[in-house]
């Protein structure tokens, strides 16, 4: 500011009476006190304040579990670049997500103004580094329109939250009151800090422009309009204006900046931080506990989340770091059908906790226990881990890792629904939910028509392979997706692989058993079939289950490359050695459901649908809900156990979802989508309208085979999907 005056000559030119009159804001008097002396203070008590209360706010997090994030530092500063400077989650809702990148960019752009405003308050000598020059008048210029940019979108948020109220941002009753007076008066104090802003650099202008010097300001930007309101007025006004707009600037930058730990706008501290220790790998869950090997684990005393302090310090970050925009739970396929769990609230519920447990002023309260307190077993059960709200937020915040921590403290404690118990146990028995005898875990193969097709070998120490078809439990012992595995293996036999299966020494795979919180189970699991994977020899792996997959890619280790068959068929398409016949009905429409193991987890979105499209003449469309934000079809694994309340089943709404595409086939691949939706089929009365078909039955159906026994299948699967 003070340059800016020695930039247009205020001082050389101007008669001494206006150097008395126009000082600086640290100059000045303001009830008898010396501005630079009230200034002072309050930027001192301001800081100060703002200070204790975000070390009261840290003092769980100091208290939390330990939580390794300090891997990788260029990945982490590559995701800083992506979805905190460069907002790329806000687009997803277009009008939401344009107003928060306007307010955050113009943020950005006004921080060096905030700060030079505040230190004019203490020194009149004080030049923002690089603001002298054309480049100072440029930066002025654009902060003029920032500050304009950040004072209309308070307005436009405000009336969206007042008068048209989107949905999202309601709070049912079950989880306590609105947060709309909050966030509004939010938006008030932001659009009052722009304002005073504005008011005090106007009144400047208007000010020197009646004593015939020109200053600039940024045409049609509110400095702009303000000077031009001030036109007429008396230059003792101006000047109160000038000198009252900067005691209300800074008051008001100081209230808000301690006011935000209070509530939701916290995450414009936190959020910086929360981005760059997020989460890095998709697919994976935590481990019990950070820096405890699993050889350790035997001597940890609990295990899982019960208490608020047993969250790591990240998740508590990210109870602090939440927006409260409502996406995560838009998106939640249980909170859209009615079950007890809306992710939005598990965080609200959580940060609500820890500013009454561990308040600004006083004492840190005693710590009870979550589940039963903030939280009910059925909010967490409901779950289905389909990684919806956390592709969604955009601070990156997490939500299966938590789940799966908390179940984990529910075990331990002995609180397993029934149902899910009783699969536990067969699985510990028997290494499969439904506690078949493992000798028939290869039964699937000895259906004669099959056998006369394709010979699947046993991998059981006289054969080997240099592919294993690993087939997990569903598929192994489900009637129905028996059909699945048997298409599986003729694909992979077309596609002149050499495969083999473990049969009765393959034991479930565990995906589900780990995140429903059965570690140890999941652990005794996983180290069964790595000893028989490694002794079969193989030299990749390729399964038609995506809970399969992702459990083998990321919960495993050390073993060789894994694929699900989508992406073998994709590869061997494009290779040309498996080709296919014209589609059979060409009336038919067909949409994939993108399983939320194989999407959103792994990212394989584009070889299913490379694989429909290369059936000639098939006909596709995209559902609304697709790709990352496709839609849970229930759950598999142990979700096909427990029955929480609900208002209507995922599936069904999924099958809403593909009828209102247009198509009449919905086409997935995963045994346990085809389940959910075969179900949601029959039980919303569309079996004359709707089929269900996996991509491995489709393409069984479609392969150009010099023999005849494709009709076997053919038969085998139109029975199934009644296509
Ligand atoms: S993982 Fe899926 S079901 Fe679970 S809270 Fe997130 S969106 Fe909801
Ligand atoms: S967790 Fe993320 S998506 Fe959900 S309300 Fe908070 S900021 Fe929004």
């Amino acid at each position: 500011m003070i340059a800016e005056h020695e930039e247009i000559g205020f001082k050389e030119e101007a008669p001494s009476i206006m150097v008395e009159i126009f000082q600086t804001p640290a100059q000045t008097t303001y009830w008898l006190t010396s501005g630079r002396v009230l200034f002072l203070i309050i930027n001192l008590l301001g800081l100060a304040c703002f200070a204790y209360i975000v070390a009261k706010r840290l003092t769980p997090l100091v208290r939390g579990e330990r939580d390794i994030r300090l891997d990788r530092p260029l990945v982490r500063l590559g995701k800083l670049a992506q979805f905190w400077l460069g907002q790329w989650k806000h687009p997803r809702y277009r009008t939401a997500g344009i107003i928060h990148i306007l307010i955050f960019a113009s943020f950005i752009l006004l921080a060096t103004r905030a700060f030079s405003l505040l230190i004019l308050g203490i020194s009149e000598n004080f030049v923002t580094p690089g603001s002298p020059g054309e480049a100072g008048q440029i930066y002025e210029m654009i902060t003029d329109y920032a500050a304009t940019i950040v004072f209309a979108c308070m307005v436009i948020a405000a009336v969206r939250r007042v008068v048209f109220k989107p949905a999202r941002y309601e709070v049912p009753a079950k989880y306590g009151k609105g947060h709309k007076v909050d966030a509004v008066f939010l938006l008030a104090l932001i659009a009052l800090l722009m304002l005073s802003e504005s008011v005090f650099e106007a009144s400047k202008v208007a000010f020197l422009a009646q004593q015939g010097h020109a200053a600039f300001l940024a045409a049609l930007s509110l400095p702009w309009m303000l000077k031009n309101a001030f036109s007429s007025a008396s230059l003792p006004a101006l000047w109160n204006l000038h000198r009252g707009a900067y005691l209300l600037d800074v008051l008001t930058f100081y209230f808000l900046l301690c006011y935000r730990p209070f509530g939701i706008q916290f995450h414009v501290e936190t959020s910086l931080f929360n981005v760059y220790f997020a989460k890095l790998d998709r697919g994976t869950v935590k481990p019990v506990r950070w820096g405890v090997s699993d050889e350790q684990l035997d001597q940890v005393k609990t295990f899982g989340v019960k208490m608020f302090e047993d969250f790591t310090w990240k998740h508590m970050l990210d109870f602090y770091s939440c927006a409260d925009c409502g996406r995560c739970s838009d998106n939640c396929p249980a909170n859209t059908v009615g079950r007890p769990l809306s992710p939005r609230f598990l965080t609200i519920k959580a940060r609500d906790y820890a500013f009454q447990h561990f308040p600004v002023i006083g004492r840190a309260n005693n710590s009870h226990a979550l589940i039963g307190g903030i939280y009910s077993e059925d909010e967490i059960w409901s779950c289905t881990t389909c990684g919806a709200c956390e592709e969604e937020c955009p601070l990156l915040i997490e939500y299966i890792d938590k789940i799966v921590d908390l179940r984990r403290g529910m075990v331990d404690d002995g609180n397993v629904p029934k149902s899910i118990q009783k699969a536990l146990k067969a699985l510990e028995s028997r290494g499969n939910p439904y506690g078949k005898m493992e000798k028939k875990k290869a039964d699937w193969t000895k259906d004669k028509d099959f056998q006369q097709t394709c010979n699947v070998k046993l991998l059981n120490g006289d054969n080997t392979a240099e592919t294993l078809y690993f087939v997990d439990s569903i598929t192994s012992y489900d009637d129905r997706i028996q059909a699945i595995g048997r298409a599986t293996a003729r694909i992979l036999k077309d596609a002149g692989l050499n495969f083999g299966i473990l049969g009765a020494a393959e034991k479930d795979s565990g995906h589900e058993v780990r995140r429903f919180g059965e570690e140890m189970l999941f652990q005794a699991l996983r180290d069964h079939n790595t000893v028989a994977i490694k002794e079969s020899g193989v030299k990749r792996i390729v399964t038609s289950d995506p809970h399969a997959f992702n459990a083998l890619k990321h919960d495993y280790k050390d073993l060789p490359p894994v694929e699900h068959i989508s992406q073998v068929i994709a590869r061997e398409v494009k290779s040309g050695k498996l080709k296919l016949n014209h589609v059979e009905n060409g009336n038919n429409v067909y949409a994939y459901h993108d399983p939320c193991y194989l999407g959103r987890h792994n990212q394989i979105y584009d070889d299913p649908r490379t694989v429909l499209d290369a059936i000639p003449g098939l006909k596709r469309v995209e559902m609304s809900r697709c790709r990352d934000r496709s839609f849970c079809c229930g759950g598999g694994g142990l979700m096909l156990f427990y029955e929480p309340q609900e208002n209507e089943r995922m599936g069904v709404k999924r099958v809403q979802m593909a009828a209102e595409a247009g198509a009449n086939v919905i086409v997935t691949a995963c045994p346990f989508c085809m389940v959910n939706i075969e179900d949601a089929i029959k039980v919303s009365g569309m079996e004359e309208k709707m089929a269900a078909i996996d991509l491995a039955e489709l393409v069984d159906q479609h392969i150009v085979r010099q023999s005849p026994h494709a009709a076997e299948n053919e038969n085998e699967v139109l029975t199934h999907a009644g296509a």
